[in-house]
Formats: C-alpha cells, sequence, structure tokens
C-alpha cells in the first residue's frame, strides 16, 4: 500500500508525496513548487526517486528543475507532451504502466484540459492521480480540447472502481458544488456531497480526495449520459458530449 501525503501549496493547488514502502521509492505528484517538497520529504526522512507529472501547466511543473537538481530524481510525464515538460527523463503514453517500487500504475492518455494530459492509477493502492482532468465535482477547463475528448476522458475514468480515491491537483470543490446544483439540483448524492463538504472545510479539513463511487453519483461532468441531468438543463434525448458540453459552457461563466 502507498503512504500518500498532501501538501497543500500556492491558494489551492495539492502536491503529493507518494511512498512505496517496500523498496523505499517515494515520488512526488505535479510538484507547483519546490520548497515545501523538500521541506516535507526531510521531516519524513524520505528521499525522493521520482516526479511524475500529468500536464505541463506551470502549477504542476514548477518545482521540477530545482527538485530534480536537490535530488537527483526521475521526471516521468507524458509522450503524448514531449516539449513542455521541464527535465522529463521517461515519457510514459496511453495503455503503459510505470512501477513506482513494487506498485504498477496504469497510465491513461486524457485529454481536454490540455492535449497532452494523462493520469496515473495506482490499482493496488485505489489511488488515481488525474491532475486537472476531474476535480471533486468538477473537470477541469478545456483549454486545449473539445467537449468530445473530454467527455471521453472521462468516461474512461468513470469507468474505474468505485473504491478509488481521486487524488486532484485542486481544492475547489465548494465552488464546484455551488455551481453543480444549479444544473442538478435534485441530485441526493450531490446534496449529500455538498453537506459533507461544507463540514470538512468547516473543520478545516481538506474535500480531496474523494472517492469515485460518489463523483459517479454527484459529479455533474461525469453525469452527462445521465437522462435525469439532461432534462434539468433542457436537453433531454440529446447526445452526452452535447449535454457535457452545454454543462461546462454554463461552468465557464458561472
Ligand atoms: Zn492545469
Ligand atoms: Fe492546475
Amino acid at each position: 500500500m502507498l503512504d500518500i501525503r498532501q501538501i497543500p501549496v500556492l491558494s489551492d493547488n495539492f502536491i503529493y508525496l507518494v511512498r512505496e514502502p517496500a523498496s523505499g521509492a517515494v515520488a512526488v505528484v505535479d510538484p507547483a513548487v519546490a520548497g515545501p517538497v523538500l521541506e516535507e520529504a526531510k521531516r519524513l526522512s524520505w528521499k525522493i526517486t521520482h516526479i511524475l507529472n500529468t500536464h505541463h501547466h506551470p502549477d504542476h511543473v514548477g518545482g521540477n528543475m530545482e527538485i530534480k537538481e536537490a535530488t537527483g530524481c526521475v521526471i516521468v510525464g507524458p509522450g503524448h507532451d514531449p516539449d513542455r515538460i521541464p527535465g522529463m527523463d521517461v515519457e510514459v503514453r496511453d495503455g503503459d504502466s510505470y512501477d513506482l517500487g513494487k506498485e504498477r500504475s496504469q497510465v491513461f492518455f486524457v485529454p481536454g484540459h490540455t492535449r497532452g494530459h494523462i493520469a496515473y492509477w495506482f490499482k493496488d493502492s485505489d489511488a488515481l492521480f488525474c491532475g486537472d482532468t476531474m476535480f471533486s465535482i468538477g473537470c477541469g477547463r478545456l483549454f486545449e480540447g473539445t467537449p468530445q475528448q473530454m467527455w471521453t476522458s472521462l468516461k474512461r475514468l468513470r469507468a474505474l472502481p468505485p473504491a478509488t480515491r481521486i487524488y486532484c491537483a485542486h481544492e475547489y470543490t465548494e465552488s464546484n458544488i455551488r455551481f453543480a446544483v444549479t444544473v442538478d439540483p435534485e441530485n441526493e448524492a450531490l446534496r449529500k456531497r455538498e453537506r459533507d463538504v461544507k463540514a470538512l472545510r468547516a473543520a478545516g479539513k481538506p474535500s480531496v480526495p474523494s472517492l469515485l463511487g460518489e463523483e459517479q453519483a454527484a459529479n455533474p461532468f461525469l453525469r452527462a449520459d445521465a437522462p435525469e441531468l439532461a432534462a434539468a438543463i433542457g436537453m433531454a434525448g440529446r447526445d452526452p458530449v452535447d449535454v457535457f458540453a452545454e454543462v461546462r459552457k454554463r461552468k465557464d461563466v458561472f
């Protein structure tokens, strides 16, 4: 089982420090910055051996070079985006697996937010690192992709086991919920998530990771093919891609 620590940085980013206990390998997932990561690793006496990047945005790769210089770690990132990941040593692509010590991750190509975005699924630890593709009760903005691409990407992630924990890269859940209830107001699972997240945030706790099972039921961006959601936004019977595009468009201007 991976030991996963969450480091909140900048205004709402999460960096993850992931240790595979049998080998002692330690990966940093999407280091926005270096300082807090190096400090936390030192405090834990963990030796950083890898960086796993999901996509090229500065709030995901900003710490790459400084951490690599400090530790000599190997940087793993999307082969679908070979030129925009600073210091990338190992390119992984859809369908590849990458082993962190004795734990295997499976790589998914999930374009939409960016054209090269990937996610890492550690099946044996029920952990998905999905960057800015899926958030709790949300999804990433379509900076470089089409609704069709993003919906396809999200459907692939949605198909993972419900017990999968979603280690996304931002604490956006409360504002995502404020939007979600405007398109899916009758959804009981969403209302439950709203209550749970309110309590967590009031107690100063993160709302991430969430459970995929809860996202499947409550995240409107995973429900573009649910007849109730289509009906609630006046698009009953329409193609799920169109429903997804409409929900994403409404969120962009919310
Ligand atoms: Zn991003
Ligand atoms: Fe981001």
